[in-house]
């Protein structure tokens, strides 16, 4: 049967919103690659945006996660031209940069990977974090954090993952897979857009290092770092600085 995935909150309104699972007009791709869950367990399957509705979310608390929603779009949109603008000075003679500023909003990043991970894990046959008794619906914990009536604890929360040589893809496909712990809990997952790999994880102990047996594009992140509320991210173009992504936190 439909429900909001966020009754636990009370105060639903009657009637529930046929929700994007993922926000639209985030991203230029048409698309969404999955991989992980138990439908799609060995081979990415691509999903139209547009299409992945499911009324998951009745209207009020549908509205009430719209400013999530916009620091998504805003920080995606900053990895976005932040790609660019690396893109563009690889292919000129390096020299000493003026160097670009970027800044993006930690926690409202966070929580649009927490509701999206939440939509896109609804109604399937896993709980979605430890101390959720439902398959397929999230805790009370995670639904007041995806809401910001609570934070995160411990080392729960967004990762930046990196590892030295990763091939960074630079195509506008966002990708998902959720964390899996002993296939039956969802106790976290990975997006990957424009290069950035995001690890958000739900549990205060914090993600088992290393991430074996978790890949992007087939590559291995068993000796990938993960870097928990990065601060800054500065990228160099030939030996000089080019640009400074800062996470505010
Ligand atoms: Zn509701």
């Amino acid at each position: 049967m439909d429900s909001c995935w966020a009754s636990c909150l009370g105060n639903c309104s009657q009637k529930l919103s046929r929700e994007h699972l993922v926000s639209e007009s985030l991203f230029l791709s048409e698309k969404i690659r999955v991989q992980g869950f138990p439908w799609c367990a060995n081979n990415a399957v691509d999903i139209g945006i547009s299409g992945l509705t499911a009324k998951i979310l009745c209207e009020r608390h549908n509205n009430t996660l719209s400013p999530a929603d916009e620091s998504g779009a805003k920080a995606f949109a900053t990895f976005r031209e932040s790609m660019r603008l690396d893109n563009v000075r690889r292919g000129m003679k390096p020299r000493v940069w003026n160097v670009k500023q970027f800044r993006i909003d930690g926690p409202g990043l966070e929580r649009w990977c927490l509701k999206t991970l939440i939509n896109l894990s609804c109604n399937g046959t896993l709980p979605i974090g430890r101390d959720s008794q439902v398959a397929g619906r999230p805790s009370e914990r995670l639904v007041r954090v995806a809401y910001g009536l609570e934070s995160f604890q411990g080392r729960a929360g967004l990762y930046f993952v990196v590892r030295p040589g990763m091939v960074l893809t630079s195509d506008e496909t966002v990708r998902f897979s959720p964390l899996i712990k002993n296939n039956s809990i969802i106790e976290g997952g990975l997006f990957t857009f424009r290069g950035m790999n995001l690890l958000l994880f739900l549990e205060p102990e914090g993600p088992p290092e290393p991430l074996d047996g978790v890949f992007i594009n087939g590559e291995d992140l068993g000796y990938a770092q993960l870097n928990f509320h990065n601060r800054e991210i500065k990228t160099s173009v030939g030996k000089y600085l080019s640009q400074v992504i800062r996470i505010d936190w």
